[in-house]
């Protein structure tokens, strides 16, 4: 197969070039394919240039998209027409077009599925979509990824000159055949053979950057309300500093958001901010997917796209087409060149700047509408020609980037990572600190505290915990007759062993808490359990405590505890007070036993509620 291209400005031109095409084309060919790409936003232009089309070329398959620009030979022009000749030697090209305004979602899908397993040797689909239809597509793209795994389908949704680009999401976009042109409409270009190949790969090159955050609210799967429950563009202005007279298509799409989607990461451009600061995006997100910020760094960007180019030469196209995103012409502008050509050094090349392009993903052949990527497909018919490695044109070709100028960018974005790791080290650090209590290393007295009024606060009607309060006896002796040190150590001691006799991981979502009081008194909180478990693990502490004998002279320590039961609308201060009270009890009776505070059980014969 060949692949021949001409920028055409005109539909006048169109006879020259034909005529250059026909003295270039392989004679007998099995079918041709003639792709137009063009800038004309109006019909009447479009249908001028299709009918010129067919005229010179009766039987010649026709079809093509508007676009933001144009690539052809490794380069891209904007307002112009590409026009591109996919000539077959043995392969078979149909097209289908579906109007969005007659068919349901479903109905489009079945009907493309339909055709595609009817037609023998199916290797590929590809897609163009309006602009109108591309927005509420996910269903379609979610039915359409059911068709047999062995067929590769890509495209891109049509978009409107890059130079009239700020008024862009407004404007008509039209995909067309030699016999219908459509706002709002699916096309679909069947390609059929038995020795056809296709290969297709995607590179995206921006780079999250910072923390994750949810997002948490979603209208008609493009319009994103709020992330975080915080308006969704104010993300930008507290994180890149720009204020909302300042959110711009233009200015925004260095920081795409980036999602994950199947391990992959999926760009979403936002294409407007609302007066509520909502962000429109140019493709679907989800309620509840995590998204980060992403910045662009050319030179990352165009090693990678070098990467991305390996895989293709490997594939040896004879053909390849380019779905790039109109977000990285508008943020590389003229480098883009560098990007394009390296495809151009494997194989001729032609393509469009979309509004977003569709691939199924290799891995999981989910059907994904992309922002932000260039997208190549290689054609081949036969075999591989075999190649050597020194004759490898992407591996020698120089990106010829300048990273000089462009370190700068990636010093920054490297210096942020670096400096927000270290930052919530810290913090997770200081959070830890702030709750811990030094000596013992558990919860202090204001963190146990806290966690004491948020089980309480929680509680609903016939919901209780169980509150354990612990006390050292005669720590004062132990103190007095071996020194503060030997005190210290006890203490450490209680705590181990408070640790061990708890649940502190959560068992069906059930932990309990403890935590040190002050001096030698520790808390414990046991959730959902009744006075009957808190007597339980109080009795279970005090006899673990009695069991090691942690004094040089070869004694142990025994403690008292008392034990309440808090319920729906209890004070902590009136738990507390109950609590401490069923302890003095345990003290004034002898020390070393568990002790419950009266009105505790619901009835006499009450039991450990189950854990
Ligand atoms: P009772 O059996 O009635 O509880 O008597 P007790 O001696 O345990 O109670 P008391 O309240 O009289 O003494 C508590 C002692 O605990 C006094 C204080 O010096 C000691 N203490 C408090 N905090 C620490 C600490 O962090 N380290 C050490 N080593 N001792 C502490
Ligand atoms: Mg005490
Ligand atoms: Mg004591």
């Amino acid at each position: 197969m060949e692949l021949f291209s001409y920028y055409v400005n005109g539909v006048r031109e169109i006879d020259t070039y034909m005529a250059d095409f026909k003295a270039k084309c392989p004679e007998n060919p099995s079918s041709i394919l003639a792709l137009v790409f063009t800038s004309y936003d109006d019909a009447a232009t479009i249908g001028d240039f299709t009918r010129h089309l067919s005229s010179a070329m009766p039987g010649m398959v026709i079809a093509g998209c508007t676009t933001g620009a144009e690539i052809r030979a490794g380069g891209y022009i904007e307002s112009s027409t590409v026009v591109v000749f996919l000539v077959f030697e043995h392969s078979m090209v149909k097209t289908e077009i579906l109007d969005c305004g007659l068919f349901s979602n479903d109905k489009i899908a079945k009907t493309l599925m339909t055709t595609a397993v009817l037609t023998p040797d199916i290797k590929g689909v590809q897609l163009l979509m309006t602009l109108k239809s591309s927005s509420s597509m996910k269903p379609f793209f979610d039915k359409f990824s059911q068709i047999f795994h062995n067929i590769e389908i890509f495209g891109g949704s049509a978009d409107s000159s890059f130079s009239i680009w700020p008024r862009a999401g407004q404007e008509f976009t039209y995909v067309f055949t030699d016999e219908m042109i459509s706002e709002d409409a699916v096309l679909a270009i069947y390609f059929s053979g038995a020795d056809l190949h296709l290969h297709t790969d995607s590179y995206l090159g921006w780079i999250p950057l910072g923390r994750e955050h949810i997002v948490t609210e979603v209208e008609d799967d493009v319009m994103v309300k709020t992330i975080d429950n915080e308006p969704a563009a104010a993300l930008y202005n507290k994180y890149i500093g720009v204020n909302k007279s300042e959110m711009t298509f233009e200015s925004l799409l260095a920081f795409p958001y980036m999602l994950e989607r199947h391990g992959r990461h999926i760009a979403r451009s936002p294409l407007r901010v609302y007066p509520d600061l909502s962000l429109k995006f140019a493709a679907d997100i989800c309620v509840g997917e995590t998204v980060r910020l992403a910045y662009g760094d050319p030179s990352a960007m165009l090693r990678g796209a070098k990467k991305g180019c390996e895989a293709m030469e490997k594939f040896a196209p004879q053909a390849i087409l380019l779905f790039s995103c109109i977000s990285r012409l508008m943020y590389l502008h003229d480098e883009v060149n560098r990007e394009l050509s390296l495809y151009q050094a494997i194989a001729p090349t032609a393509g469009l700047y979309t509004y977003g392009e569709i691939q199924r993903f290799p891995e999981h052949k989910n059907i994904e509408l992309l922002n932000s990527v260039l997208l190549s497909v290689g054609f081949r018919e036969g075999e591989p020609v075999k190649k050597s490695e020194e004759q490898s044109k992407v591996y020698n070709a120089s990106t010829g980037f300048s990273d000089e100028r462009l370190s700068l960018v990636r010093g920054l974005a490297h210096f942020v990572s670096v400096t927000s790791k270290e930052l919530e080290e810290a913090t997770e650090k200081l959070k830890r600190l702030a709750n811990e209590d030094r000596l013992t290393e558990i919860t202090n007295r204001g963190a146990i505290e806290e966690e004491f009024a948020k089980q309480l606060n929680a509680l609903v009607d016939g919901q209780k915990i169980a509150v354990i309060i612990l006390d050292i006896d005669d720590f004062k002796k132990v103190n007095d007759t071996f020194g503060h040190e030997v005190g210290d150590d006890v203490l450490k001691y209680v705590a181990k062993t408070l640790k061990a006799s708890v649940r502190t991981q959560s068992t069906n979502r059930q932990r309990d808490y403890f935590g040190r009081w002050g001096g030698e008194e520790f808390l414990v909180i046991l959730p959902h359990q009744n006075a009957a478990a808190g007597v339980l693990v109080a009795e279970r502490i005090r006899k673990n405590l009695a069991s090691t004998k942690i004094l040089p002279d070869g004694r142990n320590i025994t403690a008292s505890l008392g034990v309440a039961v808090g319920r729906a609308g209890d004070k902590l201060e009136t738990v507390y007070q109950k609590c401490d009270g069923a302890l003095y009890y345990a003290k004034e009776h002898g020390k070393n036993q568990v002790r419950l505070a009266e009105g505790s059980m619901d009835s006499p014969h009450e039991m450990p509620s189950p854990a």
